[in-house]
């Protein structure tokens, strides 16, 4: 499996694009950041992106998504419609977005001729998208949201996408059942009231031991004994660690 990370920053430091992350070329783990134009920096065309993830309706993971699919159907007539899939209520907050951003004419005129596969999903919802296998967890961020973390496995490998998250049941679920774990680390210095900080992050670590932590979402950046930091434009290629 390879990943790539478009963007690896929290909401409002600047250490990075907002969220976007690529898992084989093909499917984006939410789209705060500006796809089209990382996507083409890493070598990645933006047809061959079948599916579409969105873990939550925070704008620093869904608020460029208008824009990405404006662009590739605008850029990319022949690519077959993409397959969105997210949280509840991302049928209505799309609609408002794309008004908002583009104008009410322009995006529903748009939207008709253009209209994606938007599928909403829950807990325990499974995607089984040619080789990859998606999973879709609940976890607990903010009260008046629903927010998804998001388990994608193949037969090689498993990776798990926290989104934003506190310390919550669903977050240990999807840590302990997974190879390898793409988790946010927002709050460095003090605790970060709807996020996961250092220590809670540490605390994982000790808890799954057996799953290595790639961070990200981060606020700043500094060692972490133990895990890996995302930087945007980071690939890597993800193998099942050997068994013991
Ligand atoms: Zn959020």
């Amino acid at each position: 499996m390879e990943l790539a990370v478009l963007g690896s920053g929290s909401a409002f430091a600047d250490t990075g694009h907002q969220a976007g992350y690529v898992v084989d070329r093909k499917l984006l783990l939410d789209c705060g950041a500006p796809a089209p134009l990382l996507l083409s920096r890493m070598g990645i065309d933006l047809a061959e992106i079948e599916t579409v993830v969105i873990s939550h309706l925070h704008s620093d993971h869904v608020g460029q998504l208008p824009m990405l699919l404006v662009a590739r159907a605008v850029t990319r007539p022949e690519a077959p419609p993409l397959l969105v899939l997210g949280p509840r209520d991302l049928a209505d907050h799309l609609r408002r977005l794309g008004e908002l951003s583009l104008g009410a004419q322009f995006w529903n005129s748009f939207y008709s001729q253009h209209t994606p596969i938007l599928r909403e999903v829950a807990e325990g919802r499974i995607e089984e998208l040619g080789s990859h296998r998606l999973e879709f967890i609940e976890v607990e961020h903010v009260p008046q949201l629903h927010c998804l973390a998001i388990r994608v496995e193949t037969q090689e490998v498993s990776l798990g996408y926290s989104g934003d998250t506190t310390l919550c049941p669903g977050i240990r679920r999807l840590a302990g059942s997974v190879d390898h774990l793409l988790c946010e680390c927002t709050g460095w210095s003090k605790p970060a009231p709807i996020h996961l900080w250092k220590e809670e992050v540490e605390l994982l670590m000790r808890e799954f031991p057996r799953t290595s932590f790639l961070l990200t979402h981060l606020s700043e950046r500094k060692p972490v004994g133990g895990a890996l930091l995302a930087f945007d434009g980071l690939r890597l290629r993800l193998t099942r660690p050997p068994a013991d």
